[in-house]
């Protein structure tokens, strides 16, 4: 079974905007999807839906993963915590012991290369390494699904080629399944074992492309 799936699912805002139609995605465990498509064709709509943010009009979203993480297009970093307490969090809200916590924050912080960074606020550190602590957020919680919309997309051009580097890496390390939103078809390409292309308004799944190269996982 997918670990996540939509079946034929349409949405409708209340203004009366069609955003999606008619989609089906199968996204399987281990697997990274990228989305790709112009602004507007519906890819945030899409994401919003399989993190259960919001609800198909139509059709059905079916997530089989125990945990989700996200990260967006902005580090969504609370400001006046370090980035260690940023990532702990988490852990916080899940009641896990203070000493585990930690001992987990700064491992995250480490795969993400910000070791040595963990007592900085957010405020003092770069936009990549900003978007380095969301990553490592997300990643402490060892999601089996892992939503990414545009994460990338404000950071500078070498920022961005070392993060996909990073986040490629560390798929092959976690081995948890991702839907990667982006309207850069050499990102999707680079990233993912499949892309999907998104096209039009409503937005519908107009091609669905596996990349043959891809990275094989160890
Ligand atoms: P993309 O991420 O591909 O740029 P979006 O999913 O953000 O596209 O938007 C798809 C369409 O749905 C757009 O026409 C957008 O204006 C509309 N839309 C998105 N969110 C809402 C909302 N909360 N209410 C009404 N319309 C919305
Ligand atoms: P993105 O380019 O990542 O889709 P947007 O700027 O389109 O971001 O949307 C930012 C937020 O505003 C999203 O939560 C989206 O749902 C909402 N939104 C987008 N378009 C509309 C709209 N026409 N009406 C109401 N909310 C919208």
């Amino acid at each position: 079974t997918p670990t996540l799936a939509f079946r034929g699912v349409a949405k409708v805002f209340p203004t009366g905007t069609r955003a999606l139609e008619d989609v089906s995605i199968d996204v399987r465990a281990g697997e990274f999807v990228s989305v790709v498509g112009p602004s507007g064709c519906g890819k945030s709509t899409l994401l919003r839906l399989a993190a259960g943010l919001d609800g198909a009009t139509e059709g059905e979203v079916d997530v089989r993963a125990s945990t989700t993480s996200f990260v967006f297009q902005e580090a969504t970093l609370l400001e006046w915590r370090t980035a260690r307490r940023n990532v702990e969090l988490v852990g916080e809200l899940a009641g896990v012991a203070a000493a585990e916590r930690r001992r987990r924050a700064a491992e995250a912080l480490e795969l993400v290369g910000l070791a040595g960074f963990e007592d900085q606020h957010p405020r003092s550190l770069s936009g990549g390494m900003r978007m380095r602590v969301s990553i490592a957020r997300a990643l402490v919680a060892e999601p089996q699904l892992a939503l990414f919309d545009e994460p990338f997309g404000a950071l500078d051009e070498i920022t961005r080629l070392k993060m996909q580097t990073e986040l490629q890496r560390l798929f092959q390390l976690k081995g948890f399944a991702a839907m990667f939103i982006t309207h850069s078809i050499s990102e999707a390409v680079y990233l993912s074992s499949r892309v999907l292309v998104m096209s039009g308004r409503p937005g519908r799944i107009v091609d669905d492309i596996e990349v043959p190269w891809s990275y094989p996982r160890s």
